[in-house]
């Protein structure tokens, strides 16, 4: 009897941590590899009217390249573990970067022949933002916002405060002429030469039309013909939406507004809501197209709020907002977006938009045009 009950003694000993181990394994198994392991990351270099033929093949060969490159260096970022933010910030600074696009370098030209450059992003875990709008001076816009996010106490910072706060953190700051490019300065002039010439014809009034499938009145005195007509004046915004591997969402844009604006006119890209918006509950957007219509309407937001409240799924919800809202508005241009499953959406109501992201294989596909 003894004997049985020693055994039985040690048979529990040894047992006990076995179990005890088995209870926790799948707390630890789930700690060290998320629910969602799904990575999901797309990324924009603005809409407008980009046709077939529209662009020299060699253009069009050095567009596909670097966004393809940005869409893989944020990719990247993911698969190595690091966060939205990170993979976010990484994919606009290549973009920033190159001439080709209307954020940073090839920044398009204001009224008044200068560079004003907005910027913001966005963590949908914590619903925390930065924005900056109106920069002359920091190279890489998309990194002040962060710094507004995440070292200082305010969501938006403008103009020469904003580039004060850069020197204070850091942030690379230069000469005007950087971000001056030939292309883009043409691009002015020759708005300039056509609305000069147009106030001698017919001194134009402001007008108001009533679009027509919309009750809303839109205000047509934004901005000039020729500048909307122009592919390379509008448009050229760069943007990402990122699901990291923790499950976060996070959105960022940047941009250099739109050719011919006036001093201190601020877009959509730094209003939170309007052109770059994240909440993990929903989605990630950013936007590009004509800034003002995107305000008006608050695209961002209205698209997670379709989600929220609707329980719309992202690619309707997106097509609500563009193709039926801002179109019935009056506006164009289009957004990215992801949702914290991986679901991918892009919708645009102009010819064409700049776009990449991973497909569910796990491949890069870079896009253009609208079919
Ligand atoms: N949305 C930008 C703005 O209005 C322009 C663009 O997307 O290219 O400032």
């Amino acid at each position: 009897m003894k004997k049985i009950l020693s055994f039985l003694l040690i048979a529990v000993f040894i047992q006990l941590p076995i179990s005890a181990q088995k209870a926790r394994l799948p707390e630890i198994k789930q700690l060290q590899s998320p629910q969602n392991p799904k990575l999901g990351f797309m990324i924009h270099g603005g809409a407008g009217v980009i046709r077939r033929g529209d662009l020299s093949p060699e253009k069009e060969k050095a567009y596909r390249a670097k966004l393809e490159e940005a869409l893989l260096a944020g990719y990247k970022a993911l698969q190595n573990g690091k966060s939205g933010l990170d993979a976010v910030q990484a994919a606009i600074n290549l973009l920033e970067d190159s001439p080709l696009f209307n954020a940073g370098k090839g920044a398009v030209f204001t009224a008044d022949g200068k560079n004003e450059l907005d910027a913001a992003i966005m963590e949908g875990k914590t619903l925390k933002a930065g924005a900056v709008a109106g920069l002359r001076h920091v190279k890489n816009p998309i990194n002040l916002a962060r710094a507004v996010m995440e070292k200082s106490p305010h969501v938006m910072m403008i103009g020469n405060g904003a580039e004060q706060f850069a020197k204070e953190q850091n942030i690379e700051l230069v000469d005007e002429k950087y971000f001056f490019t030939q292309e883009r300065w043409d691009a002015l002039q020759k708005v300039i030469k056509q609305e000069k010439e147009k106030q001698i014809q017919t001194p134009k009034p402001e007008k108001s039309i009533q679009s027509p499938k919309s009750k809303v009145q839109v205000l047509k005195t934004e901005m000039p013909q020729s500048v909307l007509e122009n592919p390379y004046n509008k448009f050229g915004t760069v943007g990402a939406v990122a699901l990291d591997k923790d499950g976060n969402l996070t959105a960022g844009t940047s941009t250099g507004g739109m050719t011919y604006k006036k001093y201190g006119r601020v877009g959509d890209v730094p209003i939170i809501g309007a052109g770059t918006y994240a909440n993990n509950e929903t989605c990630a957007v950013s936007a590009t197209g004509w800034g003002e219509f995107f305000i008006r309407l608050g695209v961002a937001r209205d698209i997670s709020a379709l989600m929220e409240y609707n329980a719309m799924p992202i690619q309707q919800a997106a097509d609500r907002v563009i193709k039926q809202k801002l179109q019935n508005l009056g506006g164009d241009g289009g957004i990215i977006a992801i949702d914290k499953y991986g679901n991918m959406a892009v919708s645009f109501n102009s010819e064409g938009m700049y776009r990449a992201y991973i497909d569910g294989s796990g491949k890069p596909v870079v896009e253009i045009y609208k079919d």
